[in-house]
């Protein structure tokens, strides 16, 4: 297939179809890419591509960035939970005419054997663990650990890429770091003592809930919030295909 016209893209990141993204457009030289994150892991997986740290400085700063690079296409590849970076995008982009493209991966949706509880934010998970002391798996991201505090009676074994500050940490806090994809055999082996998963629904393929099923172990799942407006892809390669689509549609309009 021939190369379609240049594209100088925006990778808005931080996730797996992030860096599954970035990884696919390394032998495509019609396009300029950049991928963006914003910062929060220490030692990030870097892919062979440029890449730029840090955030813009809300929906305004954002703007002034796709503006000045200048960008010609964004492709929104951050995590079903990063809320504010999404609407910032939308904002963005609508501000200064550049198409805008959502890559995420579905949520998950329960099937036989699943005994899931679905709550609406983080601090509902932690009311939802209730007044019975329980052995609780925390895996929701070291930033939004400040409401367990609340339900202190509980034990936790809480996992995430990098240790979360100590201040954030309920009082009964056992802490494991690592970085996914996980092994279903060693995540049931984890869970061995547990009563309880607490995750949020970020969707993909996921060995700790595959574990839970097997073991009957309930799961607290935060539901996502709602999810960014316009175009939609679910992986990588479908990403790709659009920014073909639109490399054409912008040279065309450019000769226009
Ligand atoms: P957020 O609340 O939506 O965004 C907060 C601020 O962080 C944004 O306003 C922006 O700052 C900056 N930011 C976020 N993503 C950025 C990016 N890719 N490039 C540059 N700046 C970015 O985001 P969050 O929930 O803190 O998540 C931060 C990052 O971690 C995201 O990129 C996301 O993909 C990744 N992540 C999040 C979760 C999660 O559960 N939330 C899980 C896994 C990975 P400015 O306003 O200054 O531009």
């Amino acid at each position: 297939m021939a190369d379609p016209p240049s594209l100088r893209l925006l990778i808005l990141g931080g996730t797996t179809e992030a860096a599954g993204l970035s990884r696919l457009l390394v032998d495509q030289a019609w396009l300029a890419p950049i991928l963006s994150l914003a910062g929060r892991t220490r030692a990030p997986v870097l892919p062979p591509i440029p890449s730029r740290i840090g955030g813009f400085g809300g929906a305004e700063g954002l703007a002034a960035y796709l503006g000045a690079t200048p960008i010609d296409v964004l492709i929104d590849a951050t995590h079903p939970f990063a809320a504010r970076i999404s609407a910032n995008a939308e904002i963005a982009c609508a501000a200064v005419g550049v198409p805008r493209l959502v890559l995420q991966r579905p949520g998950w949706t329960a099937g036989p054997g699943d005994n899931w509880r679905m709550v609406a934010s983080v601090a509902d998970a932690a009311e939802a663990l209730g007044a019975a002391p329980r052995r609780v798996f925390l895996t929701i991201g070291r930033q939004d650990l400040l409401p367990f505090q609340a339900a202190a009676h509980h034990r936790y074994l809480i996992r995430s890429v990098d240790a979360p500050d100590a201040a954030l940490l309920p009082p009964h806090a056992e802490i494991i770091t690592g970085r996914g994809p996980f092994d279903e055999a060693a995540e049931r082996a984890l869970l061995h003592d547990i009563d309880v998963l607490v995750t949020k629904n970020s969707g993909g393929d996921d060995a700790k809930l595959r574990a839970a099923r097997a073991l009957g172990l309930p799961v607290i799942l935060v539901e996502r919030p709602a999810a960014p407006m316009g175009e939609r892809v679910a992986t990588p390669a479908e990403a790709l295909i659009w920014l073909r689509a639109h490399a054409e549609t912008l040279a065309a309009a450019r000769g226009a």
